[in-house]
């Protein structure tokens, strides 16, 4: 079982922020600002690794609408973060881009 394709399923509760044909956004569930919102493609894909030329569209749709969703949030100066595997964080193996705002992040990732 896949958590995220769980809830963008319905099958697993969710707060949406933003949903098409293509793709998710919700709330992440342990946020670390004031702004942390989830983006997943709703086509099963494991990380960034499985990224090829049939399912870049939807990388590039998340890409697309993350103005859209961070406007929605009242913010227009953000982080986006993908995790790739273990030693990166990964923990849930669907792939998904963080966006993250609303407080002053700094200079550095880490
Ligand atoms: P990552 O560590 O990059 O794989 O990110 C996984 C993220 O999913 C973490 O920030 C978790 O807080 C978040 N998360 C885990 N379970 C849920 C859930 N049921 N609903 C929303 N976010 C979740
Ligand atoms: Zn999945």
């Amino acid at each position: 079982m896949c958590l995220f394709c769980e809830i963008i399923k319905g099958n697993i509760p969710s707060t949406k922020v933003y949903e098409d044909d293509r793709i998710l956004a919700f709330k992440d569930i342990n946020p670390v600002a004031p702004v942390h919102i989830l983006i997943a493609p709703k086509e099963h894909i494991a990380s960034a690794n499985e990224i090829n030329t049939d399912n870049s569209k939807y990388v590039a749709h998340i890409f697309e609408k993350i103005p859209e969703i961070a406007k929605a949030q009242g913010i227009e100066s953000y982080r986006v973060i993908n995790n790739c595997g273990s030693d990166a964080g990964q923990t849930v193996m669907h792939l998904h881009f963080h966006l993250i705002g609303g407080v002053e992040l700094g200079e550095k990732i880490i």
